[in-house]
């Protein structure tokens, strides 16, 4: 028996007790006649006490060599600690060691692995298994692990089942690139990894399950910004004979039953918006609703005067900072410089100050008088003490650089409380959109997704004014889930391949297992995907999903600890019929 108790488990009422513990030692301080060490598993710290008087001389020795992260095993009597410490679970103890193993010794570890470590981001990384043992990194995982224990229970009761869906598998557009594995065994041919498991999920449903649902990792090659991974985790979700307002609802249960589980946080019924709407008002199609700022377009009070910036506009839209009018010209001027950024890509910007006193002041002054101004604040329902700024050009550009201001300035101003919760729908998003570069439509959300049935007829000869059966979950800025209802309809799924440039062949080759399903039966369905490692991020309060995944990979896509990916031999090349040609 390795142990007796874990090193979080004693307390007063052990004391006197005969325990063996087993763990690292997190720190040790040696009096010389007394020796102190700090014992550490995953589930607490524990004091053990070496003591020149009641300690067997040959262990006293032995624990002058401990050193940090060892691992170690020991026998002792619980007693009681002369300096409690109450702030430590264990605190009221120690044990008085009278038996000490060297299970394992440790090298001198590359950062002091506590709570508050000497280690940077890259070093931790390269050894993460030492950054897992510290109580930050640990309990994230603890806390994944609870996250995804509730969501099973909720939909497990709620009659879902889990089925495992295959990894090797032929693309699935979510809108990126597949990472591919060659096939041994079928020369020259290739699985990709599933970008999402679409559609099993689907052929789940033509195949009877009714409800299903999986949290199972996701493979998207894409080039990575900030805090996203390679590799993810998916929620994923399909029910049957469905309309959008049955997902809507019972994914709005599962993200209020966690919201209660987890935060104790009670909210209403989530707010709906649609996605023209959630552009207009936030210019974004995620927009955080817990602070104002909303967007007033000022096309019809700021045209038509002698500003031809802004006549020559196609949007002239702006928001009200509230409390800005306090910035000094040079916070403005570097918030001018902050939307010129090439990230941002604005060409200016225009401000007005909203005096106490009711006047205005802006930087613009010579075109637009104290009425006109007045116009703009009741747009942006700017008060006074506020600052209005406002941009202008092509519509889609400047809504996105707008809602970077807009976001920028609340995480300034601390407007981004991570302990409120505000979840949204966001309904009604087109089925498809114009990419400039391949002059073609892509679908927005994924070909599987059903066009409104109403707006079927329209399908060929307005296809940028469709909309689309599609929604997804908001949390204070964050797209957490999204899905659809299905096209089930053989049919009208080969028009969407159409419309999407496929050729017939090409559909049929890539897609005939599936629209070959759809004759044989499929009924309505509509599923959701949840972001799994997201979720678990903004329910821990952060928003790093890095932090909550036990190994992750870096913003270049590696794996620094197991130094991945890497090349293979040559050997290994022939066999899967490879040959590279390196362009070094
Ligand atoms: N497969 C979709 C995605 O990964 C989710 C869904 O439509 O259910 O975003």
């Amino acid at each position: 028996m390795y142990r007796s108790h874990s090193c979080g488990e004693l307390r007063a009422s052990h004391i006197n007790t005969e325990v063996t513990l087993a763990g690292w030692v997190q720190k040790s301080r040696d009096k010389g006649f007394m020796i102190w060490v700090d014992l550490r598993d995953r589930y607490g710290i524990t004091q053990l006490i070496f003591d020149e008087e009641r300690t067997p001389k040959d262990i006293m020795e032995k624990a002058k060599e401990l050193g940090r992260e060892f691992v170690i095993q020991v026998k002792g009597q619980v007693i009681e600690r002369e300096s409690k410490n109450l702030n430590m679970a264990t605190g009221h103890i120690e044990i008085l060691v009278s038996d000490l193993t060297i299970l394992n010794e440790a090298l001198l570890p590359p950062f002091t692995v506590e709570d508050a470590t000497d280690g940077g981001e890259d070093i931790r990384m390269k050894y993460r298994y030492l950054d897992i043992r510290r109580n930050p990194v640990k309990d994230s995982l603890l806390f994944r692990h609870r996250v995804a224990m509730e969501v099973r229970n909720y939909l497990s009761k709620e009659g879902f089942i889990e089925v495992e869906t295959p990894y090797l598998i032929k693309s699935t557009p979510e809108g990126a690139r597949d990472f591919v594995v060659p096939s041994r065994m079928n020369e020259g041919q290739f699985y990709a990894l599933p970008q999402s498991p679409q559609t099993f999920k689907q052929l789940l449903m033509v195949g009877g399950m009714d409800k299903y649902f999986q949290i199972v990792k996701c493979f998207r090659d894409e080039d990575l910004r900030a805090d996203r991974q390679p590799e993810f985790t998916q929620i994923d979700c399909e029910m049957a004979f469905v309309e959008q307002e049955d997902i809507l609802s019972v994914f709005e249960g599962l993200t209020r039953f966690l919201l209660k589980e987890i935060k104790g946080v009670e909210v209403d019924t989530f707010p709906r918006m649609t996605y023209d709407e959630a552009m207009c008002r936030y210019g974004n199609d995620k927009p955080d609703i817990r602070f104002g700022m909303e967007f007033g377009e000022l096309n019809a009070v700021a045209q038509h005067k002698d500003f031809n910036v802004f006549n020559q506009a196609e949007l002239v839209v702006g928001i009200a900072v509230p409390g800005g009018n306090t910035f000094t010209r040079k916070e403005i001027d570097k918030l001018i410089d902050w939307v010129k950024r090439p990230q941002i890509g604005a060409k200016g910007m225009v401000y007005v100050r909203c005096n106490e006193d009711g006047t205005y002041k802006s930087s613009v002054d010579k075109f637009y008088g104290q009425d006109d101004l007045a116009n703009w604040a009741n747009a942006t329902a700017a008060k006074a003490g506020d600052l209005i700024l406002v941009l202008s050009g092509s519509t889609n550009e400047t809504r996105a650089q707008l809602s970077a201001l807009r976001m920028e300035l609340a995480e300034r101003l601390e407007l981004r409380d991570p302990e409120v919760f505000a979840p949204l729908w966001v309904v009604d998003f087109p089925l498809l959109e114009w990419d400039e570069d391949t002059q073609r439509y892509h679908a927005m959300h994924h070909p599987f997704t059903s066009p409104k049935p109403e707006q079927l007829n329209e399908l060929e000869s307005n296809p940028g004014n469709i909309k689309a059966n599609a929604y997804d979950l908001v949390l204070n800025g964050n797209e957490i889930g999204g899905g659809s209802i299905r096209i089930h309809d053989r049919d009208v799924q080969a028009r969407m391949f159409d419309l999407l440039g496929f050729t017939p062949e090409e559909a049929k080759a890539q897609f005939g297992f599936l629209m070959d399903a759809f004759q044989y039966g499929a009924p309505p369905h509509g599923g959701i995907a949840f972001g799994f490692d997201r979720l678990v991020a903004i329910l821990g309060g952060q928003e790093t999903i890095r932090d909550f995944i036990a190994f992750p990979k870096n913003n270049s896509g590696r794996d620094v600890m197991i130094d991945a990916p890497a090349p293979i031999d040559e050997a290994q090349l022939q066999e899967l019929n490879l040959k590279l040609d390196l362009k070094l």
